[in-house]
């Protein structure tokens, strides 16, 4: 058996070794379809921001009597008016000029301070400075945030939201970013049924294919759903070849343990490798993953999660997500986020192996304003749970060598990627 950080690295090489065989292929999509992919290329500045110097306020750009010292209580003659979109034409200003100017807009490079409207008084032409304000005030400096060529974003940098205001202004239309990956997903089990099937003696409703799908449905990847596969390995070999040439990467469901009718592995391991099988992981314990040789096609990665409904689960977003994502961006790992939280109640277990218990997160603020962390395990933590993975928002990570955790002590936990802390 080997530990969960051990299976990580491993996992990372694997990983690695197969990127390294891919093409450096992109695609070019529009700006509006690229949230939630990964840039392919640096993006350099195609434009300085601002492109001129632009008032920040709505005022008075002045060219000030003394250029050493701030603009002082006199009075300015007015020559006319710059507004976003219609800059002033007019004579560059002379010493004591000044125009009448609006937010956002260019500042002439005659004048060197914008005085806001509510620090003048007006008549007609004659503009009365009524406080001082300092030489410069109220100007955004041309390249003041991007200089020309700035590096705005990095290779392998996912498309948020909140980018999307800077690569607008830039005027970026399309972008280059790292190919969708096909993912095919298959489960094993003859006791298996699906939704609306008559459930005999000793079946159960399928339920990982789904799970599966809505975990990897938020990332940029083409999903292949084979179904449920008859445990023969015949069967499974069959499913693995089709899978192997059809997708980048297969992730099996069930048949990994050591049961009579567990073919998953050997399966794998005769058309490719299977680099580990126990992980000391709780839970989910058997975990296998590797390659498929697909023939022409090349080479498949291959991920194994348990039939457990919740050990698929948390193997799957534990250990495998962070790397499907580096298989994503081509960069790096990224790991789920994990903050540290206030324990709620004493904890016992036994120890052996990193657990992942399925937990609650709560944000609470204490008596004097701040805000504390705060986490509760949900009670029994067998791996067919499914009714607390659907009330937990994290899970709490427990090192292997721990067997009691005292309340009000400080833990790791893992928070799902779409939990909303109230
Ligand atoms: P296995 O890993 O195939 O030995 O399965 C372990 C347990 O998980 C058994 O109780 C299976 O019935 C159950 N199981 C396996 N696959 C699934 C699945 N796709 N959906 C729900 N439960 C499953
Ligand atoms: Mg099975």
């Amino acid at each position: 058996m080997i530990s969960f950080a051990q299976a990580q690295d491993n996992l990372h090489q694997l990983c690695q070794t197969w990127l390294a065989t891919q093409s450096d292929e992109s695609e070019r999509i529009a700006l509006g379809e690229s949230l939630g992919r990964y840039l392919s290329q640096d993006l350099t500045a195609a434009l300085e921001l601002p492109r001129s110097d632009i008032s920040a306020m709505d005022g008075y750009a002045v060219y000030s009597h003394d250029r050493n010292g701030p603009v002082t209580s006199q009075v300015f003659s007015l020559k006319g008016e710059s507004r976003a979109g219609e800059p002033y034409t007019g004579d560059p200003l002379a010493p004591g000029e000044c125009i009448r100017i609006f937010t956002g807009a260019v500042v002439p490079a005659s004048s060197d301070t914008v005085v806001i409207q509510e620090n003048v008084e007006r008549e007609n032409e004659a503009v009365q400075m009524l406080q001082d304000t300092s030489l410069g005030a109220n100007i955004r400096l041309r390249g003041e945030e991007i200089g020309s060529d700035a590096i705005i974003a990095t290779t392998g940098q996912l498309i948020t939201p909140n980018m999307i205001p800077l690569l607008a202004s830039q005027g970026i239309a399309h972008l280059n970013v790292r190919p969708k990956l096909r993912v095919a997903f298959f489960a094993t089990g003859d006791e298996l049924k699906a939704a609306g099937d008559v459930l005999g003696e000793g079946d159960i409703y399928e339920s990982n294919l789904a799970s599966i799908a809505a975990v990897l449905r938020h990332y940029p990847v083409e999903l292949i759903n084979l179904g449920v596969v008859e445990d023969t390995p015949g069967a499974i070999t069959a499913c693995l070849h089709k899978a192997s040439v059809d997708a980048d990467i297969v992730i099996s469901s069930g048949g990994v343990s050591v049961g009579d009718y567990d073919y998953v592995r050997q399966c794998v391991d005769s058309m490719g490798a299977v680099s580990d099988y126990k992980v000391a992981m709780k839970p989910g314990k058997p975990v296998c993953f590797g390659y498929i040789d697909g023939g022409e096609s090349g080479r498949a990665l291959f991920f194994g999660l348990p039939g457990n409904a919740v050990s698929s689960f948390v193997v799957l977003t534990e250990l495998y997500l962070p790397v499907i994502k580096f298989l994503l961006n081509r960069e790096r790992v990224i790991p789920t986020t994990q903050l540290e939280a206030e324990l709620d109640a004493d904890l016992n277990r036994r120890g052996g192996r990193l657990e992942f218990q399925r937990g609650v997160l709560t944000r609470n603020v204490d008596g004097a304003g701040d805000s504390l962390l705060r986490v509760s395990a949900l009670g029994s933590q067998d791996s067919h749970r499914v009714l607390g993975l659907a009330r937990a928002n994290c899970t709490i990570k427990i090192a292997a060598d721990v067997e009691h955790i005292s309340a009000g002590s400080k833990v790791m936990v893992s928070v799902f990627p779409w939990t909303e802390l109230q």
